[in-house]
């Protein structure tokens, strides 16, 4: 059969029914493999202060919160793009774009 990713939209494999997550901007519940992960350092001081600490060599604390993003919120944030048809089954590392071939 063919299919439109190799991965079918998820990172589940062959294992059954996995766990589910809350998209943190509109709420709906999706399974955790298929959800985006992102990862944000949060500080309580603004960046321009900040920066300025920073220079005089103070230690900014900071945290970091894991957000999951359902792939509709995903999109419209520009955490994945849409790809073309040839581009789509090309696996992504961390951070990287796929070597052209
Ligand atoms: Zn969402």
């Amino acid at each position: 059969m063919p299919m439109k990713r190799k991965s079918r939209g998820r990172s589940k494999g062959g294992k059954g029914r996995g766990s589910l997550v809350q998209c943190s901007q509109c709420g709906s519940l999706v399974p955790q493999d298929k959800a985006k992960k992102i990862f944000r350092r949060t500080t309580l001081i603004e960046p321009v202060l900040a920066r300025e600490l920073r220079q005089k060599g103070a230690y900014i604390p900071s945290n970091v919160s894991v957000r999951y993003y359902c792939i509709s919120c995903a999109v419209h944030r520009g955490v994945v793009k849409v790809r073309a048809k040839g581009e789509r089954k090309q696996r992504w590392r961390h951070g990287r774009r796929p070597r052209p071939r």
